[in-house]
């Protein structure tokens, strides 16, 4: 049940937020003592001082999960007693899916709405999904003669690292955390310095379910060091980074400096949103096109902000785009009726109103949006037209609320600017001929597509991007176990 704005604000007022690190079952400060602040963006409010971990704290996670990881606790576990704690995870995240998601609209500046969604649904169904693989993760037994019996055998990988982006951070820590924990490993993760507060309420949860010390450890921490320890260490047997395509390079580095850790990459992207001219541009679409854009504010790593839309339509759908865009009512976060929250810091805010300014200095023309006059680091969706391709609103990941519609003559000038591109994340193409719709999903070299909607597919579906979107790692579904097994095989001579 959806409460008021005043009962979120209540909630939001007890609110003590704890900024301890969490390392082998204890809350505790960094060794050096160092803290960072954390604030609401919304309002400048400073939420907690929070733990700076550095290389030694990391080191000191990684010893915690070594041990535990050798002492077969969790990894040698019946997959059962696996299972009925995560279970338990699920289900303390639901208890507490006001209070977390209160706290996570106050580190992001998201709307509550969206918060509710994110902690009430998808985290614990995350939790859940994972859960119940662990003791239906089957090996194989290979086909050999009489002389042999050859068993393909699925083990924990080791140690996971994960470092993790701001823009939706519990999700993002139970996209990591979940596999990981299920197939047997133990965790070291680091969420985004902007937004450590509800990763770290989530250990204390894992704790009340039995997740044995050691097993999940939270270090909060800036890129440089935190990040970098994780990536650099030597006994962290693989890392799942979610973040820039930038900072991805560097966890390849990393790797490549330190014991060739696994590495799997989930990173930015900069999808197109293909109308093509049988399309019918009704309310269904437009909703589709506002929302694929807009929905957090833009800061969505598969945001279609690239529309190409058919020339003959292009008009209407401009203007009908652009009415939907003037009802997004932006304000508090922590009020239901808000539908986009703030940016999440200042910097940001300053970096998305130059990207909109370098749309102005080429010649595409805004028409709506373009800042905000409310406090704390707000910018209206804002709306382009008379985009070329070879502009920067156009080329690069702006990763705020900014669209440019671009006119095209035929599905095959949309494919070949969709395709021209270092990313391939997602792409969404609306059209009525089955055909075509199959010819563009062929196409496009993208992770995901979406024929006739917007959609990131679900828990049960694979996500993560083609060239310098991702790696060949992917979040969610079966294929996220990848990331966190081994694969050994058992070659029996007879
Ligand atoms: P970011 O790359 O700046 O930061 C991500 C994480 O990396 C943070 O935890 C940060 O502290 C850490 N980091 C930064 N510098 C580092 C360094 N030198 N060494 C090690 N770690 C370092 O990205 P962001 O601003 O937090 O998030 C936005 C980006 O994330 C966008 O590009 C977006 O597209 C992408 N993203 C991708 C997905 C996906 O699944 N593909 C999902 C969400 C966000």
């Amino acid at each position: 049940m959806t409460l008021s704005h005043a009962e979120y604000q209540a909630i939001a007022a007890k609110l003590t937020p704890n900024g301890q690190a969490f390392i082998d079952g204890k809350f505790c400060d960094a060794a050096d003592g160092d803290k960072f602040e954390t604030t609401n963006p919304a309002t400048g409010q400073v939420l907690s001082r929070v733990a700076h971990c550095k290389s030694g704290d990391v080191d000191r996670a990684v010893k915690a999960a070594r041990r535990v990881f050798n002492d077969g606790t969790w990894s040698r576990a019946e997959p059962e007693h696996r299972k009925e704690v995560l279970l338990k995870v699920a289900a303390l995240v639901r208890e507490h899916t006001n209070e977390l998601a209160v706290l996570e609209s106050l580190d992001t500046g998201k709307t509550i709405t969206d918060c509710l969604h994110e902690i009430g649904t998808e985290v614990p169904n995350f939790f859940q999904w994972y859960a119940e693989l662990a003791d239906k993760t089957f090996g194989k037994i290979a086909p050999t003669g009489p002389s042999a019996l050859a068993l393909v055998v699925n083990e924990p990988a080791g140690i996971a690292g994960a470092v993790l982006p701001w823009n939706f951070p519990l999700v993002m820590a139970a996209w990591k955390i979940a596999p990981a924990l299920a197939v047997g490993c133990s965790a070291v993760i680091k969420p985004a310095e902007q937004t450590p507060l509800t990763t770290i309420r989530l250990a204390e949860l894992m704790q009340e379910a039995g997740v044995p010390d050691g097993v999940i450890n939270i270090l909060p921490g800036y890129g440089h060091t935190a990040g970098k320890a994780i990536g650099l260490h030597n006994d962290i047997d693989t890392v799942s980074f979610t973040g820039s395509t930038e900072v991805g390079r560097m966890f390849l580095r990393y790797a490549g400096d330190s014991n060739l850790k696994g590495v799997g990459l989930e990173m930015g992207g900069k999808s197109p949103f293909i109308v093509l001219e049988d399309a019918a541009i009704n309310d269904d679409l437009i909703e589709h096109a506002a929302m694929s854009a807009f929905w957090n504010g833009g800061q969505n790593c598969s945001a279609n902000m690239r529309q190409l839309i058919a020339a003959p339509l292009v008009e209407e759908f401009t203007a009908r785009v652009c009415s939907r865009v003037k009802a997004f009512r932006l304000g508090d976060p922590l009020d239901p009726s808000t539908e986009i929250g703030s940016m999440i810091s200042k910097d940001h805010k300053t970096m998305v109103m130059e990207y909109i300014q370098s749309g102005l200095d080429q010649g595409a023309k805004m028409i709506i949006g373009g800042g905000s006059d409310l406090p704390g680091h707000f910018i209206e969706p804002t709306v382009f037209q008379n985009v070329t391709p070879d502009m920067k609103i156009a080329r690069e990941e702006i990763f705020g609320p900014v669209l440019g519609v671009m006119p095209v003559q035929s599905p095959e000038e949309a494919l070949a600017i969709a395709c021209d591109t270092d990313y391939g994340l997602h792409a969404t193409v609306f059209t009525r001929d089955i055909d075509r719709a199959i010819h563009m999903a062929r196409s496009l070299p993208c992770g995901t597509v979406s024929i006739n909607g917007f959609s990131e597919g679900d828990i049960k579906t694979p996500f993560g991007g083609y060239k310098q979107s991702g790696s060949l790692a992917r979040d969610n579904g079966t294929e996220a176990l990848a990331q966190y097994m081994q694969t050994k095989t058992i070659w029996i001579s007879s």
